[in-house]
């Protein structure tokens, strides 16, 4: 198989690049490891999307997966696993088949951090969540755990006070990063309770689901009884399989020129996977135009 150009990652980044490339009439395929649309259809309401007054995010991302089908786009669900250099062209190696290509455009935006405990893998969808958006619904008048000190952590406890019965936010520091105004508002909230350098070691389950949290606050360990748990302690761009092309900052973020290209020439990185001071669908929408527009002039 073989496309002037391969995207890694169906967001609104990489779906952006693939319309601007096939109007140039430039070949061009998507290799998405999951669902199209990316980061979007994990958020409930964008309503700062100009043109478009209040939409949810996965109407939003099928919209524009719409637009890309009916510009006849390959979408090709794979997991890329590396790429690899020649002298003329690239390989992008995925778990099934090997792509030959002149450029690469990496679109494959960030996802949040997990704590890395025992117990955990097993109960990511199973009571741990990393979106209360998605999920608060489940745990309607239920007690639950939000894990981070940060400003989403802060936010979402307050969004599940309002569905939840008890809400235990949980942060390994004593000093938050969260504004002081929101760190108030979570305060005088009766149902939520704050743990401060407390960190989680252990999620224990009682078939198949989580059933409690094993804190720890200075050396003595604790069971919380939760019946389920948000984890909110950051994200990570989406960037391992790039290790061995040295185009990574020290926190795992594409480098690039002012025209998303990498040091490496026809390896172009857009959207969320790039270290920037705001994260919004109109800012990746616009790397992705960008870039195409580069690789087609
Ligand atoms: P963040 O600011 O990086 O906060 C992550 C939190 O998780 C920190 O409190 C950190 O603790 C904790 N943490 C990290 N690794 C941990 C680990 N292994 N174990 C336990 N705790 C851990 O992330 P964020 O809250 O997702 O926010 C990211 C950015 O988006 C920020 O710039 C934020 O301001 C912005 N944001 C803005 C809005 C808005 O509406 N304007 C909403 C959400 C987020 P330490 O403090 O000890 O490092």
């Amino acid at each position: 198989m073989e496309y002037n150009t391969v995207i890694i990652g169906s967001g609104v980044a990489g779906m952006t690049a693939s319309m601007y490339l096939k109007r140039a009439n430039i070949s061009c395929c998507i290799i998405e490891k999951e669902m199209p649309g990316g980061q979007i259809t994990r958020t409930s309401r964008i309503t700062n999307y100009p043109g478009i007054e209040n939409i949810g995010g996965t109407e939003l991302a099928m919209t524009i997966y719409k637009q890309v089908e009916a510009l006849k786009v390959p979408c090709i669900f794979d997991e890329v696993i590396e790429i690899e250099i020649k002298d003329d062209y690239k390989i992008v190696k995925t778990n099934t088949e090997e792509i030959k290509c002149q450029n690469i455009i990496i679109a494959t935006g960030k996802s949040p951090r997990k704590l890395d405990v025992k117990g955990e893998r097993k109960l990511i969808g199973n009571g741990i969540s990393f979106c209360a958006t998605c999920d608060a619904s489940l745990y309607k008048d239920k007690k639950v755990a939000v894990i981070g000190g940060g400003e989403s952590a802060f936010k979402e406890t307050l969004f599940l006070s309002k569905i939840c019965g008890e809400v235990t936010l949980i942060h390994r520091r004593d000093i938050f990063r969260a504004n002081k105004t929101l760190v108030e508002r979570v305060k005088s909230k009766e149902n939520i309770t704050i743990l401060t350098n407390t960190v989680v070691t252990e999620f224990k389950e009682n078939d198949g689901k989580l059933e409690s949290l094993i804190i720890e606050e200075n050396k003595t360990q604790k069971e919380l009884k939760v019946d389920g748990c948000f984890e909110y302690i950051g994200e990570e761009p989406n960037t391992r399989f790039l290790s061995n092309l040295n185009i990574l900052d020290d926190e795992g973020y594409v480098n690039i020129d002012k025209y998303f290209e990498t040091d490496i020439k026809g390896i172009y990185a857009v959207g969320d996977c790039l270290k920037k001071d705001l994260y919004q669908v109109v800012i990746a929408c616009s790397d992705g135009a960008i870039a195409a527009n580069k690789i087609s002039n």
